[in-house]
């Protein structure tokens, strides 16, 4: 079915705005008849009830989804939420999400999405590694969680401790995989992680935004100019993605006006010192009484306030067809998945706006888990055979330019010579490339075809003719 033409007032499911902004995009791909109805449906889902005995003895049943979207690649990844108001329509909208991330920056996986209907804050940490292990249980029998076929990660409501738990139980049921470490990525670092995973998607959301701004006619089509320097943002989510993404900004000189959370907004037009602002929101869980800002209460009218750039970093369909027409903002840059609805997007597209899609954006998280699977399969960390190695060639050529010359090679020349290649510092590089022709290829598509309106249509247009290609290598 095409969604495209659903009048505004039957609003569609997070599900159907993904299907729709696909079928927007779809003329502009070559595929035969029914490929991208084949590409849009969800593979499979397995919806799962188990119970879990809580501290007080009570027993208490758990609803949690896991989505295959396209299993066109395999495995196929994408984590795993926990959040009270989870249902199937969002995983399976997730997933498909997934799909198009991975294909976009060239992450070899399919889609996959899991979520677990759960207010994790209301229970004890033993309480939550019991639930865990268990859906972990239950998702690994039911063929939904392994190396070689489906990979979780982390994803809101979730971190490393939930990942170490269900490696953990994947070892314990499959004793003799030498690769289970796979089976999960976003560990901690001890426990087969990576470094620079957890920063890894606010990071690519800097990166992001230095690639646009290094296309000056981009920028222009945004209604801006210039670099990111002094662009003033707000941005919407305060946790581990919105967190990074404005501390990372801000080092590159960004001044970020206000922060968005779900029980208000901190607003300071001077910019905002991110890491104080952060010790008070771990300490009190609020942003009220931040001493170093304005507090407002209504945290989603701050979404419309002016400012350069928008970052959505918290949810699904926070700009929607009610709110559209108000965002004052030219460039919206979609940090979480989903924030914006198919019908807000054609409302933003009209007003010129310019958004920066999801499934780029926030891609930096699935990027840095596949450098994680990597390093899980080849059971070796990166640089361990050739940082040394590097290091006395740098060393070497040092001291050959300055016995030829005569001269000291200036300290900043041979830091920049000898820099230490470390896991951390390929992790950062290889995120920073992946950021950069992911957008490269988006931009150049939408500079393309003309009658691409935005970059969203331009940026689905390049994943789906992956996919696409991909089905017609392997046949049916
Ligand atoms: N949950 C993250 C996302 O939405 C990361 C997925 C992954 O690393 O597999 O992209």
């Amino acid at each position: 079915m095409n969604l495209i033409d659903t009048p505004i007032s039957q609003k569609l499911s997070f599900r159907q705005s993904v299907d729709a902004m696909v079928d927007r995009a779809a003329p502009y791909v070559s595929a035969p008849p029914g490929l991208i109805e084949e590409i849009k449906a969800c593979d499979s889902v397995i919806k799962i009830q188990f119970p879990v005995r809580m501290d007080n003895s009570e027993y208490r049943v758990f609803t949690g989804w896991r989505a295959t979207h396209s299993a066109h690649r395999q495995p196929v990844k994408g984590g795993i939420r926990y959040a009270s108001a989870v249902d199937q329509d969002e995983v399976e909208a997730l997933a498909a999400l997934m799909t198009y991330k991975c294909a976009l920056v060239n992450v070899p996986f399919g889609g996959s999405k899991g979520g677990l209907k759960i207010a994790p804050r209301q229970h004890s940490v033993n309480e939550l590694e019991r639930i865990t292990r268990r859906f972990a249980r239950e998702l690994i029998q039911h063929g939904y969680l392994s190396p070689s076929g489906n990979v979780p990660a982390p994803d809101m409501g979730t971190g490393e401790r939930e990942m170490a738990w269900i490696a953990d139980t994947y070892r314990q049921m499959h004793p003799h995989d030498i690769n289970y470490l796979g089976a999960v990525t976003g560990k901690p670092v001890s426990a087969g992680g990576i470094r620079g995973r957890t920063e890894a998607t606010g990071r690519g959301v800097m990166y992001a935004l230095r690639e646009f701004f290094r296309h000056p006619e981009d920028v222009k089509q945004a209604g801006l100019n210039g670099t990111l320097a002094g662009k003033r943002i707000v941005i919407q989510g305060f946790g581990n993605v919105g967190y990074y993404a404005a501390k990372f900004l801000a080092e590159d000189d960004a001044i970020i006006i206000a922060v968005i959370e779900r029980d208000g907004a901190i607003i300071n037009h001077e910019g905002l010192d991110i890491d104080d602002l952060a010790a008070h929101f771990h300490a009190t869980r609020s942003l009220k009484h931040y001493p170093g800002g304005a507090y407002q209460t209504d945290g989603a009218a701050c979404l419309e306030m002016e400012c350069d750039i928008l970052i959505p970093a918290a949810l699904e369909n926070q700009i929607t067809a009610e709110n559209a027409h108000r965002i004052q903002a030219p460039l919206i840059v979609e940090a979480a998945n989903g924030p914006v609805t198919f019908e807000a997007d054609n409302l933003l597209r009209e007003k010129g706006k310019l958004v920066l899609p999801d499934f780029f954006v926030n891609s930096g998280g699935v990027t840095v888990s596949y450098f994680e699977w990597i390093k899980n399969l080849q059971h070796m960390r990166f640089g361990r055979m050739q940082r040394r190695l590097d290091e006395y060639r740098a060393e070497g050529i040092v001291q050959a330019l300055e016995e030829m010359t005569g001269k000291p090679v200036p300290q900043h020349l041979k830091q920049r010579i000898t820099q230490d290649a470390d896991e951390l510092a390929m992790v950062r590089s290889g995120l920073d490339d992946t950021m950069r022709l992911a957008y490269q290829e988006i931009s150049e598509t939408f500079h393309r075809h003309p009658d691409i309106q935005d970059f969203r249509t331009a940026a689905l247009v390049v994943s789906l003719n992956k996919i696409v290609d991909t089905h017609l290598q392997m046949g049916t």
